[in-house]
């Protein structure tokens, strides 16, 4: 009896070992689950990462919920989509949590942006009537090319905050690139048939997929990025569907129903709903399986 006890403490305390191990990961927080999915291939089995949003919540409003403040304070690495897609909710959060680590300048903050070639970045800043996107368009990661850029940020700060496993993040990064390059030119090529094709988004978050992928974007659901459509502008994009004949209505799981419904139904466009995020629906599992789901609906609903 007495040997099992003592074996039986002696499994305790391995098991113990074994769960400080697991508190050996870097913990990492990302806004949005494309970043987790991202950090996920670059850390590999070393990072326990977090997402803040879901992959079917609007990115640009999200509730701050105090279990996120409690993740952020533990947190070694946060990983942001930067600009002003989150300026409504992540620097309340991280105020609360106090983390010098993780904030602006610390060794574990990642600003996702930094290098990616912005598209629709305005002369002027102005925050008047409302506005967002006003450092340039924050929707970067819908082109996959630009998740090569984000990888590499991610490893580089990764590298920063855990430098015993810097050989194993450059080689996670490595085959993160050769993944994309793998990828990318089938899913351009599954595009080629329709280039140029025109369509109409409800929000302005498909431009660096537009640009990649050889679409053309006529008009927006919404009068302004952030400004719920109007009577008048729907007025004014049904004209515009019927006069260029296009068959393409394309929007987010998270906005409502009517407005776009309304644009199909009086113009004779198809309403065709994408994932702007890992997770949108329960197949799309990471950053791979997001640009799969994507083209695959696009080339199903230009056919
Ligand atoms: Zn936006």
């Amino acid at each position: 009896m007495r040997k099992a006890a003592v074996l039986l403490g002696l499994l305790m305390i391995v098991g113990g070992l074994t769960s400080l191990h697991a508190l050996d990961k870097v913990r990492v927080v990302t806004s949005l689950t494309d970043l987790k999915s991202i950090t996920e291939e670059v850390g590999g089995d070393k990072v326990d990462v977090f997402a803040i949003a879901t992959g079917f919540q609007n990115p640009h409003f999200v509730d701050p919920k105090p279990s996120y403040i409690l993740k952020l304070s533990k947190a070694d690495m946060f990983v942001t989509v930067g600009l002003d897609l989150e300026s409504g909710w992540v620097p309340p959060l991280l105020n609360s949590a106090r983390n010098a680590r993780i904030n602006k300048g610390g060794p574990g903050y990642v600003d996702a942006s930094v290098g990616v070639a912005l598209l629709q970045v305005p002369s002027s800043v102005n925050r008047g009537e409302g506005d967002i996107h006003i450092y340039g368009n924050p929707h970067y990661w819908l082109d996959p090319m630009n998740g090569k850029i984000i990888a590499r940020n991610i490893c580089d700060a990764l590298c920063r905050v855990d430098p015993d496993n810097a050989a194993l993040y450059q080689a996670n990064l490595k085959k993160f690139d050769d993944r994309i390059d793998a990828k990318v030119g089938g899913w351009i090529s599954a595009m080629k048939p329709f280039a140029g094709s025109k369509i109409i988004a409800y929000h302005n978050e498909w431009v660096y997929f537009e640009k990649r992928f050889g679409l053309t974007i006529v008009d927006f659901l919404e009068p302004k990025p952030g400004i719920p459509p109007t009577p008048s502008q729907l007025a004014k994009v049904i004209g515009e569907i019927k006069r260029d004949k296009m068959k393409v209505i394309i929007t987010s799981p998270y906005f409502t129903a009517e407005s776009a419904e309304l644009v199909a139904r009086n113009s004779g466009a198809k309403l065709v709903t994408l994932a702007t995020s890992v997770g949108a629906e329960e197949s799309i599992k990471n950053y791979f399986d997001l640009f799969d789901h994507n083209i695959a609906k696009m080339v199903e609903s230009l056919k």
